[in-house]
């Protein structure tokens, strides 16, 4: 008798799969190349000279078990999406991305922790920011 053994699915076939992300944080959705950029334009103490800089500091693996260990990178995040057009930016960026990754449905989750009601949270924000769930038809 013989095991019927299948081969893991390739990447272009897990990229080319329709997906649905239902809980993303724009703070934890920053590309690597976009830290590097903000992190040396708002003068952030980190020497990101390549995405592996990045990795090493705001990549938390699977090993972390504790939520303030995890909840450190965000941060660093955060004192990038000071202004405006860095989170409008940053929104556009991750919506590509899911359309890249072939992501039907993203709804993203507000920024961070805050004190403030969320309505208020909300009209602070760019109207990007507010549309930023995302359909690919
Ligand atoms: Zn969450």
């Amino acid at each position: 008798m013989s095991a019927h053994v299948s081969a893991p699915p390739s990447l272009d076939l897990l990229r080319a799969l329709p997906k649905t992300d239902l809980h993303v944080h724009l703070d934890g959705s920053l590309r690597l190349s976009t830290v590097r950029e903000l992190a040396a334009r708002y003068g952030l103490p980190y020497d990101f000279a390549t995405d592996e800089d990045v990795r090493a500091v705001c990549q938390v693996d699977d090993k972390c078990d504790s939520l303030v260990d995890y909840l450190k990178v965000f941060d660093i995040t955060l004192q990038l999406m000071q202004r405006r057009e860095d989170i409008t930016r940053i929104a556009f960026e991750l919506a590509e991305d899911a359309h890249r990754e072939n992501v039907r449905y993203n709804s993203t989750k507000p920024i961070g922790a805050s004190s403030k009601s969320r309505a208020s949270q909300k009209a602070e924000m760019p109207p990007s920011y507010q549309h930023v769930t995302y359909w690919k038809r």
